[in-house]
């Protein structure tokens, strides 16, 4: 572990800058990290650099210098301590589908890909448990695990695309965490390169171990914790059978009322998650489900579990639709029709790129209650702002997921994008709520943390980063803001946009 006592300053310029392309010790690097990876594993020309200059959360933009796609942790560890040779900052990337900016380089450096890191390594079904590296794509580790009768809980609406490690980085959720948790739940243990370039393990197979629980402590740290190099992940029991449904209300506010309900009720789907009318129309225009499109809403609702109590907890949620104006309800009666159902809500994203060249997907969270409020604040908004705002989200979680369409080519719009999502969020805060309920903070929404956490609360998060990255070579400018300075990571409302000169 890296010694907190031996800090050198925070790195505030971008270092690369002082190397100057083309220049000796510009070369010199880049020779160095191809002796590691080989010519073919490094890409540093500024056209190939522009795929990396943003996540998903594409209202702020910044490439890296150099990416480079290694394939084992030795090399990544090589990697790292030239990087910490040079001074030069360094960061992973998975797959890239954040939406906080969390992979952004922000004044350049070395990005650290891990898609060529993908292998499944064990798979132990007696003592459940798998493991992975961390370029694994989530829905790939599902696939894998079919007819086992073991599955992989954590299941973003991204799993498709998403990796193990930007998983564990993330602390990410899903529509079954409502009932299964959140990836720290299913996280055993782990490898990782520090920011030092030293290999550590934290936790194990087995489900407890002695000492500070140090990889809970590592899932969720954006990335500023070093890189994530194996994954010691928890396989689940697949449950003996399912009820999903999809209910149909008219309004909005119906169908939260509803959701309260169902959990007040004490029963807890594997997953309730809402569509709202524009979203709705959006996955018809796109794949023909056959959904109403005058609908206000429609929740996906699924409870899973012994068969024997299906059939009753699912009676019991159409009764409590129904006092909330129900309008329809479709249930799957076969896999063919879950898998169905399920398609229409992953591919909600993918629906949204035709109704607008760019959008921003918010991530809040408000006490379940509240949702009939946050909805009809994100209305209003919308309203003001002249743009549109469509909404898909794990609802019964409290989170809320405005999607807000625009076109990235028009500054004024970036602008309006930002002004309406901090609008949101601070609404969030003031319902009782919070500012991210899944996508992390990232960059996007660093200065919220000094509105949520005092002073002491920071420096205390401060001292845990500073153990793993001291000098804050790895993944700088996310999460906490750097104290006295203006944040070189928040994007501020006067300069949204593109950062780098590239
Ligand atoms: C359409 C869509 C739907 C989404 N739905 C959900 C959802 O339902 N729930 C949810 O939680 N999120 C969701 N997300 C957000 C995103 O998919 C998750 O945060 C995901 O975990 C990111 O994984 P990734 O591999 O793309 O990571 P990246 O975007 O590549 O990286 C994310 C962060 O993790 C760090 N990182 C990546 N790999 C490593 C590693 N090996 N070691 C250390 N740090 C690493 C990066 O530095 C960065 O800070 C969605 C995104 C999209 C685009």
């Amino acid at each position: 572990m890296v010694d907190p006592d031996n800090q050198t300053s925070h790195l505030v310029a971008p270092v690369l800058e002082q190397l100057e392309r083309g220049s000796g010790p510009f070369s010199s690097l880049i020779q160095q990290l191809t002796q590691i990876v080989g010519k073919n594993s490094l890409l540093y020309d500024a056209d190939e650099l522009l795929v990396y200059e943003c996540d998903g959360y594409i209202v702020d933009k910044s490439a890296p210098d150099i990416v480079v796609f290694p394939t084992s942790t030795e090399q990544i560890s090589s990697i790292v301590k030239i990087c910490n040779q040079f001074n030069v900052p360094f960061l992973a990337r998975g797959a890239g589908t954040s939406l906080s900016g969390g992979c952004l380089p922000i004044g350049g450096g070395v990005m650290i890909v891990l898609t060529r890191m993908k292998q499944i390594l064990e798979i132990n079904l007696r003592d459940r448990y798998a493991i992975v590296e961390p370029g694994m794509v989530n829905l790939h580790l599902t696939n894998a695990l079919k007819g086992t009768g073991y599955h992989y809980a954590p299941d973003p609406s991204s799993q498709g695309s998403c990796t193990i490690g930007g998983n564990i980085a993330t602390n990410s959720g899903g529509p079954h965490t409502l009932k299964y948790g959140v990836t720290t739940n299913h996280v055993l243990g782990l490898e990782a390169v520090l920011p030092d370039g030293s290999v550590i393990n934290l936790g194990g197979p087995t489900a407890e171990t002695p000492g500070y629980d140090l990889h809970g402590v590592y899932v969720g740290n954006e990335g500023t914790f070093g890189i994530c190099t194996k994954a010691i992940v928890r396989l689940t029991r697949d449950p003996e059978a399912h009820r999903t449904m999809l209910a149909v209300f008219q309004t909005i506010s119906d169908a939260t009322r509803a959701i309260s309900e169902i959990i007040a009720a004490g029963i807890i789907p594997s997953a309730l998650e809402m569509m709202d009318q524009g979203i709705i129309q959006a996955i018809e225009e796109a794949f023909h489900f056959g959904f109403p499109l005058d609908a206000g809403a429609v929740l996906l609702i699924e409870v899973d579990g012994l068969e024997i109590a299906l059939d009753e907890e699912a009676r019991r949620i159409v009764e409590i639709c129904n006092a909330h104006n129900l309008r329809e309800i479709q249930r799957a009666d076969t896999p063919e029709e879950r898998l169905l159902i399920w398609k229409s809500r992953k591919q909600a994203f993918g629906a949204i790129g035709r109704l607008s060249p760019s959008y921003c997907t918010q991530d809040g969270v408000v006490p379940r209650t509240r949702l009939p409020e946050i909805l009809e604040f994100i209305e209003a908004t919308s309203q003001k702002y002249g743009m549109r705002i469509v909404n898909v989200f794990h609802a019964g979680d409290g989170n809320v997921h405005p999607i807000l369409l625009f076109d990235e080519r028009d500054q004024d719009q970036i602008q309006q994008v930002m002004e309406a999502s901090e609008e949101i969020l601070s609404k969030c805060l003031e319902l009782g709520g919070s500012v991210t309920g899944e996508h992390g903070i990232g960059v996007e929404k660093i200065n919220f943390m000094s509105r949520i956490f005092n002073e002491t609360d920071l420096s205390q998060m401060e001292k845990v980063r500073n153990i793993f990255n001291p000098r804050q070579i790895c993944s700088r400018d996310k999460v906490l803001p750097p104290h006295g300075e203006e944040s070189q990571s928040a994007v501020t409302l006067s300069h949204p946009g593109r950062r780098a000169p590239h």
